[in-house]
């Protein structure tokens, strides 16, 4: 080290308080990167890689960036899942001798970034923390960006749900970040990190403080009313300990709102990725997804607004209603949407304004947004009468902040820059003494002039003129030739080729008048503009409740248009487990296909005591996952408060959605095909319930014919005797039909497929119709492909072999079913005290006994 340059060594020095984070370097006019972070920037930056001498011969890998374009580069880095420390110099350089103090001002994470206009405005970046103990969860989220608050608590888990509801929320929210207590168990800890690190989430570690200190020093009202308990401020807490290190300000977050996961439509990991909520599985983009499908806001906090219903369809009819009825009054007016979409197309995200406003941070552009967003609000109010009862009860809603509009209208000028240090920002006639001042830098500037005539007078010097240099200010220029005439009241600062400049004491005295009073005014409106900022801060209750009324009216308006485009009904809703939907179509296939080639609707009825199970079968491409993801993709939009793509619905109200799609291998988990699909078949049969809708897609497929038969019919046997969900299973292996003769609870479905047999092909009708195929068409399937036929007709033949053997298995399976009615029956004789019943209990079990009997 002592060889090193001083800069170097206090570099290094740095560094090592800062190991974990890339240093942003002040030197001049640049950040500079050192040693291995220089190595990585550049690659991820595609910045070149020079050197930098170290004093000890070594030559240091280094890479730059120019400090005024800093936050696209930095908002790069920390998507990549870096933290920044921002160094600067923290002395006048002016002041010392030898190398100036630097030091980090500002650490830069994913979950903190307040570089707002760089992040994606589609959606909320969250910062969440995670505090786990050995069975209780506490969840807070939240984005900075929009000064929002969630807190949520769970209790009783078990180290497999706790990771299960972790992921879940990980998958719903994609935070970009993570804050963890440091006290976990290491048999959750290992399986979470390894999560967090294949979803490419940032995480830190926080000790714990049972003195809740952050909390109290910031004095929340949260911490007000009482709340005790500990779990859930806990991880409050070690929120507000971690964001207070970036220089955040607490008091300036929305209330903080407390939910319960169990008050919104549960929908697991795999099925949010699987049913492509909010992305597609082909490029991740929204396009392809649901989101895609039903997003027609018109303001960023509008979309994601309309990400969070999709992320939280609800469970309660009545909030449900309340957003239908909505869609229909808005579909009943629909002459004043047009009208209403003009305005809000020139709403700005004043949510993320808002926020820039209470941590300080908005320039007078953002005001000036907010001002002309304001605008528009009372020609929405008076749209939102004319719309019918319940539009009507909103625009009552909205806050009048006619005032904040005349305050910025009356104070921020209408052409300001990003900058607020650098004056013209504040309107003439607005602040008396800042006129005052502009006026005597006027006044001086008339001066100049004045003075400039009067010496090219008195002195004779025809071509005496005034220049004006940034650095160094005013002069009197005198050519060469008139260097006889200069009075000796001029000083000579300066000598060019052909002319001399000057200064004298008056010309001093007139530029301190203009230069001073210039300081003083980008002073005075600097501070000016911190007021009326603050004025506005005081305010920012109401113009947070108008922006989220607004992003809701957004929203509102989004799902009318898909409804009104695309042909969707209002469905009905109940809460007594039956589900029907007349016409249903998938709401984002329907959008691929033409007129050719027609969305071909179907109907489903799901729910009554027997029929609560159904066996689909059908060929390969016949539209099998089509038409089962098609109703859970109904229900999920019927829970969010959307209309949905059919002709008449009844909905009833389920409590979670599990699926189990696609036969794909969860890479990130590092995990097979086959073992994923059990995984999540566990999962389902851990903790669906009878209110619960499953789609089970092509169980079993993932290993041997034989070995996956037996699973997919012991699984449907289970949902079916013990958890009794809304069930869909969509399957290839035929032999399943069979399970409708022994349990009246399920019914066999099939897709319709024309055979003709003339030429052994097969056309796809695409309609679900009852009872089961009793074929799977694979060969047919492959003939379609354009398979050659020379394949075709030996598989053929093999085919013909195999279904000789298979009469003899189709007797097996007979005796499977037999078996599971003697499990059945031996299971009750077991269960049986002969000490404690009495006759009559006896009498009712020899009934129940041959009911089991009777009913297989
Ligand atoms: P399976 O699950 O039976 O193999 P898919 O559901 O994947 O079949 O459907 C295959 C393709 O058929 C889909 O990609 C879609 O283009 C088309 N399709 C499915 N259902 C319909 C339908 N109801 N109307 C029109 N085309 C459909």
């Amino acid at each position: 080290m002592s060889n090193f340059t001083p800069m170097m060594k206090q570099y290094l020095e740095i560094k090592s308080n800062y190991n974990d984070c890339i240093i942003f370097y002040r030197l001049g006019d640049f950040y500079e990167m050192f040693f291995d972070d220089a190595k990585t920037v550049s690659k991820i930056l595609d910045l070149a890689l020079t050197k930098r001498d170290c004093g000890n011969g070594e030559k240091a890998p280094m890479c730059g960036i120019p400090h005024h374009v800093v936050n696209q580069y930095l908002y790069k880095l920390v998507s990549f899942g870096f933290k920044v420390a921002i160094c600067e110099q923290v002395e006048d350089p002016k002041l010392v001798k030898g190398i100036v103090k630097r030091d980090v001002v500002k650490l830069v994470t994913p979950g903190t970034i307040d570089e707002f206009d760089e992040i994606s405005v589609n959606k909320n970046n969250y910062i969440l923390s995670l505090y786990i103990d050995s069975t209780n969860l506490s969840i807070t989220y939240s984005d900075i960006s929009t000064s929002e608050i969630f807190i949520t608590y769970i209790s009783e888990l078990n180290k497999d749900n706790l990771i299960n509801i972790i992921e879940e929320e990980l998958i719903k929210l994609s935070p970009s970040e993570i804050i963890l207590n440091a006290n976990i168990l290491n048999s959750i800890e290992k399986p979470l990190i390894k999560l967090f690190k294949s979803l490419s989430i940032m995480f830190t570690k926080v000790d714990i403080d049972p003195s809740f200190k952050s909390i109290k020093d910031n004095n929340l009202s949260f911490f007000k009313s009482n709340e005790k308990n500990e779990v859930l401020l806990y991880s409050l807490d070690n929120f507000y300990k971690y964001v207070c290190k970036f220089g955040i300000k607490l008091n300036n977050f929305k209330n903080i709102k407390k939910f319960s996961i169990d008050n919104y439509l549960r929908i697991d990991a795999n099925s949010r990725i699987n049913l492509e909520l909010k992305k597609n599985n082909f490029n991740n983009d929204i396009n392809g997804s649901l989101l895609g499908v039903i997003n027609y806001t018109k303001i960023p906090m509008g979309l994601r607004l309309l990400n969070k219903w999709i992320e939280q369809p609800l469970i309660d009819i009545e909030r449900i209603v309340k957003r239908q009825n909505l869609i229909e009054e808005l579909i009943n007016n629909i002459s004043v949407k047009n009208e209403l979409e003009s305005y809000l197309n020139d709403i700005s995200d004043i949510e993320r304004i808002n926020s820039k406003i209470s941590f300080g941070n908005c320039n007078a552009k953002d005001l000036l947004n907010l001002k002309n967003s304001i605008f528009n609000i009372p020609m929405i109010k008076e749209i939102l009468l004319k719309c019918g009862n319940n539009f009507s009860k909103i625009s009552k809603e909205i806050p009048d902040v006619s005032d904040i509009y005349e305050l910025i209208n009356t104070s921020i000028n209408d052409d300001v820059g990003i900058s607020v240090k650098e004056g013209n920002l504040i309107k003439i006639g607005y602040s008396t003494e800042l006129d005052k001042l502009r006026n005597s830098k006027v006044i001086g500037k008339q001066k100049l002039v004045e003075y400039e005539v009067e010496q090219r007078n008195n002195t004779g010097i025809k071509n005496l003129r005034l220049v004006f240099n940034k650095k160094t200010g005013y002069f009197f220029e005198v050519t060469k030739s008139y260097q006889h005439l200069v009075p000796d009241s001029f000083e000579l600062k300066q000598t060019l080729t052909n002319a001399n400049r000057y200064k004298t004491d008056e010309l001093i005295n007139i530029e301190n008048m203009i230069f001073g009073s210039e300081n003083e005014i980008v002073e005075m409106e600097y501070n000016i503009f911190v007021s009326i900022r603050n004025t506005i801060n005081i305010n920012i209750k109401r113009l947070q409740l108008l922006s989220d009324i607004l992003a809701f009216i957004d929203v509102i308006n989004s799902l009318t248009t898909v409804a009104f485009k695309n042909n969707y009904c209002k469905p009905k809703l109940n809460n007594i487990g039956i589900l029907e939907i007349k016409n249903g179509r998938h709401p984002v296939i329907e959008n691929f296909l033409d007129s050719i080639n027609q969305f071909i609707p179907n109907d489903t009825q799901i729910g009554e005591s027997n029929n609560l199970v159904q066996i689909i079968t059908g060929p390969n491409m016949s539209g099998k996952s089509t038409y089962i993801r098609q109703i859970a993709l109904i229900v999920i939009l019927a829970q969010m408060g959307s209309f949905v793509p059919a002709e008449s619905a009844n909905i009833s109200i389920v409590d979670k959605i599990f699926t189990r799609i696609g036969a794909s291998d969860n890479l990130y988990k590092g995990e097979s095909t086959f073992m994923v699909e059990m995984k999540e078949v566990n999962n389902i049969l851990k903790y669906a319930t009878k209110n619960s809708l499953l789609i089970l897609d092509e169980v079993g497929r993932g290993t041997s014919t034989y070995d996956g038969l037996s699973l997919a019919w012991a699984i449907v046997e289970y949902i079916t005797k013990y958890i009794k969900s809304k069930t869909f299973f969509a399957t290839h292996y035929h032999e399943l039909i069979d399970l409708e003769q022994k349990f009246c609870e399920i019914k066999n479905k099939h897709i319709q497929v024309y055979e003709d047999s003339d030429n052994d092909d097969i056309i796809f009708l695409r309609k679900i119709e009852n009872g089961g195929a009793n074929k799977s068409y694979g060969i047919a399937v492959a003939k379609l492909a354009g398979i050659p036929i020379e394949v075709i007709n030996r598989s053929k033949s093999i085919l013909n072999q195999i279904e000789k053997k298979e009469l003899e298995i189709e007797d097996n399976i007979e005796s499977i079913c037999e078996d599971s009615v003697n499990v059945e029956i031996i299971k009750n004789l077991e269960n049986i005290n002969i000490d404690k019943i009495n006759p009559l209990e006896a009498l009712n079990i020899l009934n129940d006994l041959i009911n089991i009997l009777k009913k297989n």
